[in-house]
């Protein structure tokens, strides 16, 4: 297929979007004189157009009630978390009481880990893909160091075979198994943030189980991106942040699930008030009774304002509708794909691709390699438009996302970089 016809196909697939109205939901970054592409959605999302009316509505119930917005307010503060469950539900395919949003990503993957890496000398391993995010990598290690146990001996680390860019399923698999008794906890990212793969979450769960293990995922660079089916996947517990894929702003609240039969049992986990029965927190009384939903594992009182942007975010999400979304996310993976195919017969071994080509391990991201001059094809991109992300030693980061990104903005990126690649 020539850059040319490509092009031709994106404005026919523009024009027969359903979803195209909604981009003008977003505010789109702009350089001096026009529009930019934005290609980031994997690293902080566009901000939806109605974010302001639902934070000033907290500020102006905080300003009018006081103290008395924790009940009087329009969505009452003590219950603001409740709205997100319903909402959040088809975006991960969980059950309602299954979800609660609380906290910051870190943060929840250690609480996490407190209730579901539960080491003993005989199984006290934790299996997770290589590149794993620089914080989870932080956060695992020093979980296993709380146990008073070595992460050299206890984190198993599965990398691509040389000379590939991104892990073979059944090396995942066969590395779960190799592990077999001494596993005690497979954590892997959904969609690794360094090379966009997207890992096949329900057969890493059954294999980790299969084994004894519990099975949790990151789901950072997943939730909002990909098709997801937690509940029905019996995956363990999972965690994602809402500024990425979820446009709820810089450092947005974070989200965990934990399915259904973890609740009411006796796992371990830290406490606080906001995770004890409703009708009598109040009381203040000795002794802690959780909530017996997934809610019993939040800490504190909800951070409104910011859950306030989540919650515009997806309103937008729902009005959209995750099938259309996950449509058009494929179209646009496609066409990404056939256009860097394309590329990569006009300018072989300038780049590589590290994303697999296959639409069902990946979502929106591509990750492209330069082993030379990759940052000042970068800078070049820039300088046209495309705001796009970089990483040493030779990455950059695209997303084209479903919301607000047009089919001909992924080939206009196509001829821009076919352009830079022929100077
Ligand atoms: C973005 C991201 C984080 C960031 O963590 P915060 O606690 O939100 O700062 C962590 N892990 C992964 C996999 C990420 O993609």
């Amino acid at each position: 297929m020539t850059l040319l016809s490509l092009s031709e196909q994106a404005k026919q697939l523009d024009q027969a979007d359903p979803l195209a109205s909604f981009r003008d939901r977003f505010h789109i970054p702009a350089q001096p004189g026009r529009a930019v592409t934005y290609f980031t959605g994997n690293s902080l999302g566009l901000m939806p157009k109605n974010v302001p009316e639902y934070v000033n509505q907290e500020l102006n119930d905080w300003a009018q009630w006081g103290v008395e917005g924790h009940f009087q307010a329009k969505h009452p503060w003590v219950s603001y978390h409740e709205l997100f469950p319903s909402l959040l539900s088809p975006i991960l395919g969980a059950l309602e009481s299954e979800i609660v949003v609380m906290n910051q990503l870190t943060v929840n993957l250690h609480l996490l880990m407190v209730s579901f890496y539960r080491p003993t000398t005989k199984r006290f391993k934790i299996l997770c893909e290589g590149r794993a995010f620089s914080s989870d990598q932080y956060a695992m290690e020093s979980q296993v160091r709380f146990h008073g146990l070595d992460p050299d001996q206890s984190i198993v680390e599965v990398f691509p075979r040389d000379g590939e860019s991104f892990i073979r399923k059944q090396d995942l698999i066969d590395a779960i198994n190799q592990a077999g008794e001494q596993l005690a906890l497979v954590l892997v990212g959904g969609v690794n943030y360094y090379t966009g793969q997207l890992f096949d979450m329900q057969e890493i769960t059954r294999a980790g189980q299969a084994q004894g293990a519990v099975v949790g995922f990151d789901l950072a660079h997943a939730a909002g991106n990909v098709s997801l089916q937690l509940h029905d996947w019996g995956v363990d517990f999972a965690t994602w942040c809402s500024y990425k894929y979820l446009n709820s702003g810089p450092g947005g609240v974070s989200g965990v699930f934990i399915h259904e039969r973890h609740h009411e049992t006796d796992l371990p986990r830290f406490q606080g008030w906001w995770g004890y029965q409703k009708q009598d927190r109040f009381q203040m009384a000795k002794g802690f009774v959780p909530i017996p939903t997934a809610e019993a594992w939040q800490l504190s009182n909800a951070p409104v304002l910011s859950m306030a942007a989540h919650h515009a975010s997806l309103r937008v999400f729902q009005e959209a509708g995750m099938d259309r979304l996950h449509l058009k996310r494929e179209q646009l993976s496609a066409l990404m794909i056939d256009g860097l195919i394309e590329l990569q017969s006009l300018h072989s071994g300038k780049f590589e691709v590290l994303t697999p080509m296959e639409i069902r391990q990946r979502g929106c991201q591509t990750s492209l390699y330069f082993s030379k001059g990759g940052r000042d094809v970068y800078n070049q991109l820039e300088k046209a438009g495309f705001v796009c992300d970089w990483r040493e030693p030779g990455v950059i980061r695209l997303a084209p996302v479903p919301l607000y990104n047009l089919f001909s903005e992924v080939t206009d990126f196509i001829c821009c970089l076919d352009k830079l690649l022929k100077a």
